[in-house]
C-alpha cells in the first residue's frame, strides 16, 4: 500500500527499482521518479487514480538511473523534468544500455524482459535545469534542489510546508550505496546540507521512510570509505588491490536478497570509484605543496638579495 507521508502525497517504497513518490496538487499529479517494471508501473496508476482523476502533468526524475527513469514511459501524459546532466545521459541510452537491461534482468524478472522486449522507450526529460528550480502549482511548493554527489545529475525534493524531503539516491538505508559515477566529497557536503534543512520525513532513495538520522549514517559510511581508500592508495596499494582489501566494508549495509548477485561488483565498482578520488585529491595536495614551498623559497631568494 501507498503511504501517505503529509496530505495528498504519496509515497511507495515496495516497488522495484527505486522508491517512487506522487503530489497531488489540485492542479495535476506530480510524480518524483517512476516505478521501472511495467507491473509496479500499472500498480502506482491504479493507486494514483484510486486518489484523484487528475492527470499526471509532471515527473521529477532525482538522477539517471534506470532504476529512477525507465518507468516514465508508463505516464505518456507527463513532461519529464530533470537536471541537465541526466538529460545528457539518457540522450545517450541507446543499444547497449538496452541490451545490459535484458541481460541483466533475463533471469531474474523474465515477465518485464518480454514487455520490454516488445516496448523500450527512455522518455527523456523536456524540461533541465541546473540550479535550485521551484515548481508552483495548485497549493504545493515544491523545490528541486540539485546537490551532486551521488552523480553530477543528483537532486532532492523538497516540499518545505509539507516537512517532506525526497532525498533520491544521497540517501538510502537498505543496501550499499552506489558510488561508481559519485564524487563523495561533494556528498558529504550535500548530506551537511540536507541536516539543515527543516522537515520530518525524508524519503531515501532506496529504504524506508526515515528522519534526519538517515544522513548521518551516510555521512559516517562515506568518511568511513574514504579514510580507508586514502590510507591504502598512500600506502602503495594499486586500485585493484585496494578494492579487494576493502571488500569487507560493505557488511556496513544489509544487502537485500535480490541485489546479492551483483553486490560484490557493484561495490568493488565503487570502491575503485573512490580510489581515483583519492588519487585525484591526494595528487592536487602533493601539487599544492611544492608551488608553497616554491614560492617560500622564491621569497627568501629575495629577501637575501634585498639585503646585500
Ligand atoms: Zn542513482
Amino acid at each position: 500500500m501507498a503511504q501517505e507521508v503529509a496530505p495528498n502525497v504519496l509515497v511507495e517504497t515496495r516497488f522495484h527499482g527505486a522508491n517512487v513518490g506522487c503530489i497531488v496538487t489540485g492542479e495535476g499529479v506530480i510524480l518524483i521518479d517512476t516505478p521501472m517494471l511495467p507491473d509496479d508501473a500499472r500498480r502506482w496508476l491504479q493507486d494514483i487514480r484510486e486518489r484523484t482523476d487528475q492527470e499526471v502533468i509532471y515527473i521529477i526524475n532525482t538522477d539517471h538511473h534506470r532504476g529512477h527513469v525507465i518507468g516514465n514511459q508508463y505516464f505518456p501524459t507527463a513532461t519529464v523534468i530533470a537536471h541537465e546532466f541526466a538529460w545528457k545521459n539518457m540522450k545517450s541510452y541507446g543499444d547497449s544500455f538496452r541490451t545490459r537491461l535484458l541481460n541483466l534482468y533475463r533471469d531474474r524478472i523474465p515477465k518485464a524482459v518480454k514487455e520490454w522486449k516488445e516496448h523500450l522507450e527512455i522518455v527523456e526529460p523536456e524540461i533541465t535545469f541546473t540550479d535550485r528550480t521551484i515548481l508552483y502549482k495548485g497549493d504545493k511548493e515544491i523545490h528541486l534542489i540539485p546537490l551532486g554527489g551521488h552523480t553530477e545529475a543528483t537532486t532532492v525534493v523538497y516540499l518545505p510546508d509539507d516537512g517532506l524531503l525526497f532525498a533520491g539516491d544521497l540517501v538510502v538505508t537498505d543496501r550499499p550505496p552506489f558510488l561508481s559515477q559519485s564524487d563523495t566529497k561533494e556528498w558529504l557536503g550535500a548530506l551537511t546540507y540536507l541536516r539543515k534543512l527543516r522537515y520530518d520525513v525524508l524519503i531515501p532513495g532506496h529504504g524506508e521512510l526515515s528522519g534526519k538520522e538517515a544522513t548521518e549514517k551516510m555521512s559516517e559510511f562515506l568518511r568511513l570509505v574514504r579514510r580507508k581508500v586514502r590510507s591504502a592508495y598512500r600506502g602503495g596499494l594499486s586500485k585493484a588491490d585496494t578494492a579487494r582489501s576493502l571488500k569487507h566494508l560493505i557488511h556496513f549495509w544489509p544487502i537485500p536478497p535480490f541485489e546479492k548477485p551483483k553486490a560484490d561488483r557493484r561495490f568493488k565498482s565503487s570502491l575503485s570509484r573512490v580510489w581515483n578520488e583519492m588519487r585525484a585529491e591526494e595528487s592536487a595536495k602533493a601539487r599544492a605543496k611544492a608551488r608553497a614551498k616554491a614560492k617560500a623559497k622564491a621569497q627568501k631568494g629575495t629577501k637575501q638579495s634585498a639585503s646585500v
